[in-house]
């Protein structure tokens, strides 16, 4: 996706050789109309799927699921990372190992917004070991649901999670691959 390609290239900011900052558009401030150009290119993407719902995990990924979700006019629903009292037992969990934090994270949705039998299309703004991915994936499968694809905003291509997922069967959609970046030399995109 050029749009998007092109504010890389002009506003995100690499740290050491693995970390992407896109604070300034899409993690801290989100430029909505970016989010709205992500949300219909995704719609375009998987629209030979029928999606009943939209799943991503609290909070970067919300912007571009509600606007997914807007287009497949469904709702969306985002994993939580830590359990609330209120959740109580009726919650699908999953654990999955944060990497920009280094932390591993139980994440949950309740047992009331995914259901048997409907499709459900995950998004996420990066795909990097795939450990976010598989969480999500892991509980559309608890709920007897079906995970019709992945929709990632931007693919870290040099870290082995879009690969390995793939090689599982799973549908990954990203709409910037990166192929190697650094400080000193920048972003080169696939
Ligand atoms: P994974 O679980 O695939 O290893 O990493 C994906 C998750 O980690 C995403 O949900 C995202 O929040 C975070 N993440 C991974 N790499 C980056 C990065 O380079 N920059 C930012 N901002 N977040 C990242």
């Amino acid at each position: 996706m050029q749009l998007l390609i092109d504010r890389i290239k002009k506003d995100g900011i690499v740290i050491g050789d693995d970390i992407l900052k896109v604070d300034s558009f899409i993690n801290h401030q989100i430029d909505p109309n970016l989010a709205d150009a992500i949300g219909a290119e995704f719609y375009r993407l998987f629209s030979d799927n029928k999606v009943d719902r939209v799943l991503t995990i609290e909070a970067s990924g919300i912007a571009a699921a509600v606007m997914t979700a807007k287009y497949f006019n469904c709702p969306m629903v985002f994993a939580k990372k830590s359990r609330t009292v209120n959740q109580s037992e009726s919650v699908y969990s999953a654990k999955s190992f944060s990497f920009t934090h280094k932390t591993e994270n139980t994440v949950t949705v309740s047992k009331e917004y995914i259901h048997a039998g409907e499709n459900v299309l995950i998004i996420d703004d990066f795909l990097a070991n795939g450990c976010a991915l598989r969480a999500l994936r892991d509980i559309v499968l608890q709920a007897g649901a079906n995970p019709v694809g992945a929709g990632i905003i931007i693919e870290k291509a040099f870290q082995p999670g879009g690969d390995q997922l793939r090689a599982e069967g799973m549908r990954i959609e990203s709409l910037a691959r990166i192929k190697f970046m650094s400080e000193r030399s920048g972003v080169e995109f696939f």
